[in-house]
């Protein structure tokens, strides 16, 4: 499995396995920052295992020890890989209403695919964990040299979501409220108030944007994230049947990846 990394700044990088299936964390993105007390993860794929690799690759690129992990929401592509670097001795950041979420889903998740023979070997030992802090509209992060600041928007693509800026560098980690390529998941999204929480996402002061999957780019890529939420609402609203519907969104982002993302969008588009 490849791992590949790509550096935003100097100091932030941002690491995939790329992919769109489950076995490579859906092509999440993990961003890592390297401050002067150690290094802050944003979303650490999906699976123990994968936070090794993350770690081995980490530790190639020089970056100091991981002491802080934030969650950018509780869907497991994002938050199960954290459960290896809280054992490991990181504090795991997260909004409260993402360890809510967490406690409810993550243990029948958990146990749904280690009885899934492909997915078995993948979560032998993911385990449902707690965030060791919680917040509700503002957590800032010391990393010696520099700060970071987690960010509750509202509710976007979760209710628990929030987005990491690090000021220094001009970027910000978005998590799911932007998929860069990649079809977006509806299926906890709040879709009235998500062209709000773009739209103040635009607004950030900052140069890049680290997408939750996909490649990182300008704020074009905010824009393009709310013209896809416009474009869907109108083919939902306009298609006779979800057959249609799912053809026409096919048809619209042909290049799109994550294609059973898709149905969630029939499901909480169409009335
Ligand atoms: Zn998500």
């Amino acid at each position: 499995m490849a791992l590949s990394e790509s550096f935003v700044t100097r100091r932030l990088a941002v690491f995939t396995l790329g992919g769109d299936t489950l076995l490579t964390s859906y092509g999440a993105n993990c961003t890592a920052f390297a401050g002067s007390r150690g290094t802050l993860l944003v979303d650490p794929l999906i699976a123990p295992a994968h936070a090794r690799i993350l770690a081995e690759a980490l530790a190639r690129c020089g970056f100091p020890p991981v002491t802080q992990v934030v969650l950018t929401h509780h869907h497991t592509d994002h938050t199960l890989g954290a459960g290896w670097f809280s054992s490991h001795g990181a504090a795991v950041i997260a909004h409260e209403r993402c360890a809510t979420e967490m406690s409810v889903h993550h243990a029948s998740i958990i146990a749904e695919r280690r009885a899934t023979p492909a997915l078995a070997a993948l979560f032998a030992d993911a385990e449902p964990y707690a965030p060791s802090l919680t917040f509700k509209d503002v957590f800032r992060i010391d990393l010696g040299d520099a700060i970071a600041e987690a960010r509750h928007l509202g509710p976007g693509h979760t209710a628990g979501d929030c987005v990491v800026l690090f000021p220094s560098e001009g970027v910000v980690a978005c998590g799911d409220l932007v998929s860069s390529g990649y079809h977006f998941n509806y299926e906890d999204a709040d879709l009235a108030a998500l062209p709000a929480v773009l739209a103040a996402l635009e607004r950030f002061p900052v140069a890049k944007f680290v997408p939750g999957h996909g490649p990182s780019g300008g704020r074009e890529i905010v824009e393009e994230q709310a013209r896809y939420h416009r474009v869907l609402a109108q083919i939902a609203a306009g298609a006779k049947s979800a057959e249609q519907a799912r053809s026409a969104i096919r048809a619209a982002f042909p290049e799109h990846r994550l294609e059973f993302a898709i149905e969630s969008a029939l499901i909480r588009l169409r009335h």
